[in-house]
């Protein structure tokens, strides 16, 4: 199974050329999608935190999991967002490479293998609405339709909005002001069923948890994630990391 999705990953970015689809580097063998150099640097998850699925080294569970209520049952990504991967979701993301969408899509399926949990429907992290405008388009819608159409789970992208830019309130009371700021996402009414979210990558898990917040105080029962990568977390970068994340769920 994962091999035939890595092969399929693989074909989907042949293109018929003699440049690496990641660096553009001139490729010695032309059978090949990726120069040796950005082969080395793909990353598949081996061993990975139990709930949020990032890589770790040991144990069952990642310093975030350990210290963090999840509110998502359970998330898996396909690779480390490192090197390769990493160039291509940027490509993906920023500079409206579209052509990306369905092999990076191939690669949330095998994230999707490692779930081995089935869903009613799929729900893409909301983007911004700034940022669809300034990117021409929205990479997770996107990616949850190819998603979609690979796995024939219906989509859903009207279930779980994001209601606010933050408004500060200075008059309002400091618990008032966090309980704002933590409400991002809202979900409409939900009658008991299993969600997957989609996602390009987790770093810490703050977005997937407030997505899943929402989506379980809607009425979900089980919520689920795939993402495509995952940021190898390191402890040094505790602070900043989580910081930055915390600052994605409203940039974003
Ligand atoms: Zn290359
Ligand atoms: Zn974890």
């Amino acid at each position: 199974m994962i091999k035939k999705i890595l092969n399929s990953f693989l074909d989907s970015l042949y293109v018929k050329g003699i440049k690496c689809a990641a660096c553009g580097r001139e490729l010695t063998n032309r059978d090949s999608v990726f120069c040796d150099l950005c082969k080395r640097q793909i990353k598949f998850i081996e061993n990975f935190c139990e709930v949020c699925g990032t890589p770790i080294d040991s144990g069952f569970y990642c310093f975030n999991c350990k210290n963090h209520i999840r509110f998502f049952d359970k998330n898996r990504a396909a690779v480390e967002y490192y090197g390769t991967i990493k160039n291509l979701i940027l490509k993906y993301k920023f500079n409206n490479e579209q052509y990306l969408c369905d092999p990076l899509a191939k690669l949330l399926l095998k994230a999707y293998d490692l779930l081995d949990e089935k869903a009613d429907f799929i729900v893409p992290v909301p983007s911004v609405e700034k940022r669809i405008k300034q990117r021409g388009f929205d990479h997770t819608l996107k990616l949850a339709k190819s998603f979609s159409n690979l796995t024939s789970i219906k989509m859903d992208n009207k279930i779980l909005k994001r209601v606010s830019e933050i408004k500060p309130q200075i008059e309002s009371h400091r618990a008032e002001r966090i309980k704002n700021i933590k409400q991002v996402f809202k979900a409409e009414k939900i009658n008991g069923q299993n969600i997957i979210l989609i996602d390009d990558v987790i770093t810490t898990g703050a977005t997937l948890n407030e997505c899943a917040k929402a989506l379980k105080d809607g009425g979900a029962n089980k919520v689920y994630a795939v993402t495509v990568a995952a940021t190898k977390y390191k402890i040094v970068f505790e602070t900043s990391s989580e910081m930055s994340e915390a600052a994605n769920i409203f940039a974003d």
